[in-house]
């Protein structure tokens, strides 16, 4: 029953300190409420302890974190280090990670494996720029970063959930359209199926792109979509809860 409901996670990105966990506190107050959506955010590192106490309803997860378990590895976090300080669930792949940290499937797969051996659920990213798209080579592209990055084993499906974001609607204003979102997302369960066999048909799916409070309730009927990950309309808990309503 859970998984059917849609799932709204926010990125925080690198925003937030302690004068951001109103945004969280009103966003979670509002969640009660929203039982019909399964909600969610991101918050950097730093906040996750502060947001887990601010807000108790509402899933909390890290961005991002090291293969590792620990060792010597400065400035990094462990799965099981953001575990400690909260987190439920990590996002691994991001684009921004890929692109500013060079972060190549088989890194992101190594994370997804720690984030599930962690006992923390994982949000795999996967998208295509904008030239991979126009030379017609979007979804080939797409099933390489999945079988790449998508964690291995058998998996149960609550725990993984898959988020489509070309790289191009990302922070642009941009999105696809409902339809080409619809043909993407029919194209990643047929990679899931393969990968997992039945587990694949209930694993989520969300986009993620520009989605904003104006255009949620059009993107979230796509075909397969089963919810939003958002960057920039997730930083203020009215734009927030705009999506929010728009997925019930
Ligand atoms: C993101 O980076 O996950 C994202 C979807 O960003 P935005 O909503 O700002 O495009």
């Amino acid at each position: 029953l859970m998984n059917n409901r849609p799932f709204i996670v926010g990125n925080w990105k690198m925003h937030g300190t302690r004068a951001m966990l109103a945004e969280a506190r009103a966003i979670d107050r509002a969640a009660e409420r929203l039982i019909k959506v399964e909600v969610a955010i991101a918050p950097p590192f730093t906040l996750i302890h502060a947001t887990r106490k601010e807000a108790s309803l509402i899933g909390i997860g890290a961005q991002d974190c090291h293969p590792a378990d620990g060792g010597a590895h400065t400035g990094d976090i462990s799965a099981a280090m953001a575990k400690d300080a909260g987190a439920g669930f990590t996002i691994v792949g991001h684009s921004e990670r890929r692109t500013n940290h060079a972060e190549t499937n088989e890194l992101v797969k190594e994370k997804a494996n720690a984030v599930i051996e962690a006992g923390m659920n994982v949000i795999v990213c996967v998208g295509e720029t904008e030239s991979q798209r126009d030379s017609g080579d979007a979804e080939s592209v797409i099933t390489d970063m999945l079988t790449g990055s998508l964690p291995e084993g058998d998996i149960v499906p609550e725990r993984l959930t898959v988020a489509y974001e070309p790289v191009w609607a990302i922070g642009t204003g941009r999105t696809p359209s409902p339809d080409d979102i619809g043909k993407m997302h029919r194209h990643i369960r047929g990679v899931l199926n393969q990968t997992y066999g039945e587990a694949g048909a209930s694993i989520r799916i969300l986009y993620g792109g520009s989605v904003k409070p104006e255009n949620a309730g059009e993107l979230l009927s796509a075909d397969d979509v089963g919810g939003a990950l958002v960057g920039g309309a997730s930083l203020t808990a009215e734009s927030f809860l705009g999506i929010i309503m728009a997925a019930v």
